[in-house]
This record gives structure tokens, sequence and C-alpha cells, in this order.
């Protein structure tokens, strides 16, 4: 468990390069929630399971007063080097989404990249809990999902990234369990040196799946509006595979 953001987190940028070049996209979207959905004006933001920070920063260069929060210490080193070198002012701390304690404090509060889908029912009643005691009457909450029915179980994807000089050769595969709506996300990362010298990882991390209508029910117990938008775009198609939770105070 949680190897990608343990012994992997200086390797966590590389390995989502693609994903982090999208990210000023997703946070255009973000930015669009903020003002067309939220009920107040958002200037300070709670980011949960913020990793090494690729969305926190984004949000930090656009203006916004930011805390960026996280479970494991060696993302939260990652970020913290990035938000120096980009001369960023972000509070970062180390902490479970479970236990936060705030109150009234925040406008919005985030959780990108799926980051939702490792709380499982009982949980995520406690996650929405403090979000909705951490923001202010009128605040949002946003968090990404993908879709159930997005492939199942799957053969092994395998691609490669460059880290330096290092190369990386990342092969993932997913074991989905319908019954109990669980996707076993399993990945061997092996990272190889220009001399040959290699190292292999695994990682597998038990997510829950869930529908967008059992978010929203699920959501609709702490919030008072709640609306499930398609991807990067406010409103839901058909065959939309990706899903935005945007829940209002
Ligand atoms: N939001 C970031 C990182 C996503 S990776 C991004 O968009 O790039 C998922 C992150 O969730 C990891 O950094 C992991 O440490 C964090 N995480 C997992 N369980 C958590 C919990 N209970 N509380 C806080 N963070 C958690």
């Amino acid at each position: 468990m949680h190897e990608l953001y343990t012994v992997l987190a200086e390797y966590y940028d590389a390995i989502y390069r693609k994903r982090a070049e999208r990210v000023k996209k997703e946070i255009d979207f973000v930015e669009e929630i903020f003002k067309k959905d939220a009920k107040r004006s958002v200037k300070k933001v709670l980011d949960l399971a913020c990793g090494t920070g690729i969305p926190t920063l984004e949000l930090a260069e656009r203006g916004y007063e930011i805390v960026g929060l996280d479970l494991h210490e060696e993302m939260l080193e990652v970020a913290k080097e990035k938000a120096q070198q980009r001369g960023l002012n972000i509070r970062f701390l180390q902490e479970d989404a479970l236990e936060i304690n705030f109150e009234n404090e925040f406008d919005a509060v985030t959780m990108f990249f799926s980051s939702i889908m490792y709380f499982d029912e009982e949980n995520l009643q406690g996650l929405f809990n403090g979000v909705a005691n951490a923001l202010r009457p009128g605040g949002v909450f946003v968090a990404d999902f993908p879709c159930w029915f997005y492939g199942g179980s799957d053969g092994p994807i395998v691609w490669d990234e460059q880290n330096g000089n290092e190369r990386l050769v990342i092969t993932d595969w997913r074991e989905v369990e319908p019954a109990f709506q669980k996707l076993h996300f399993k990945r061997l990362v092996q990272i190889i040196k220009p001399n040959g010298d290699t190292k292999a990882f695994f990682v597998n991390d038990e997510l829950n799946i869930y529908t967008p209508r059992e978010m929203r029910l699920l959501a609709r117990e702490h919030f008072s509006e709640v609306r499930i938008y398609g991807n990067l775009k406010r409103e839901l198609a058909p065959n939309d595979r990706s899903y935005w939770l945007v829940a209002i105070r």
C-alpha cells in the first residue's frame, strides 16, 4: 500500500507528466465552478490529498490563498520544494483528510485526481462531514472521480517516462470486484539507470468505485446542493466517463 506516495514520491511528477501538462485546463474548469456554483467569493482554498501539489501550485499561482494537506510526508516534501522554487507561499499540513478539524475556514475545498476513491462509504461520510465543517456557508467542495464502467478489469498497459537520466517503465493493470465495487489498482514501476542498474517497485492500492448517483446520494446528506458534472464542462452527458462532484455547503 502507498508505495506510490512514499518510496516513489520523487518519481510521481515524472510518472504523471501528461497529467501535469493538463492541469491548467483542469484548474480553468475548477475556477469556473468557483465563480458559477459557489455562493460566495472564493479566496481561501483547502486542497485535500494535495500530493506533490500539481493542482495546489496552479491554484496558488492564480492568487488563491491555499492550504495543501496530505497524509504522506514524502509527497509534501516534493510539493514544498516546488513551491519554494516557484516562489509560492503555501501552507502544507501532514494529516489524514479524515481527521481534519477546521471550522468555517475555507471558501472552497478540493480533492483532485480521483483521490476520493481512497475512501469507502463509511469514511466518505466522515470526509464529507469534515469538509462541510471546514467550509464557510455557500462554500463549495470539488472532487473528480472516474466512471465505474471505464473498462473494468484489464490486462497490463505499459508505458515509459524519463526522470533526469533515469528511464521509468511503468506497467499498470486493474482488477475490479463488481459486487464490492472495489478496484485494485496495480502498478509495477521499473527505474533503469543509464548503466543498466534497475530497481522495481510494486504498487497495490484498493480503491472504491462510485456511480454518479451514489456520490450524489451520499453527498446530499452533508451539503445543501449537490451536482455532478462531466469532464471539464458544467453539465453531465450520457457517455461521460469522468465526473466532478460539486457540493455546496
Ligand atoms: N491531488 C494530487 C495527488 C493525487 S495522488 C494530484 O492531483 O496530483 C493521491 C494522494 O492522496 C496521495 O498524495 C496520498 O498521499 C493522498 N492520500 C491518500 N489517502 C489520504 C488520506 N486519508 N488523507 C490525506 N491524503 C491522502
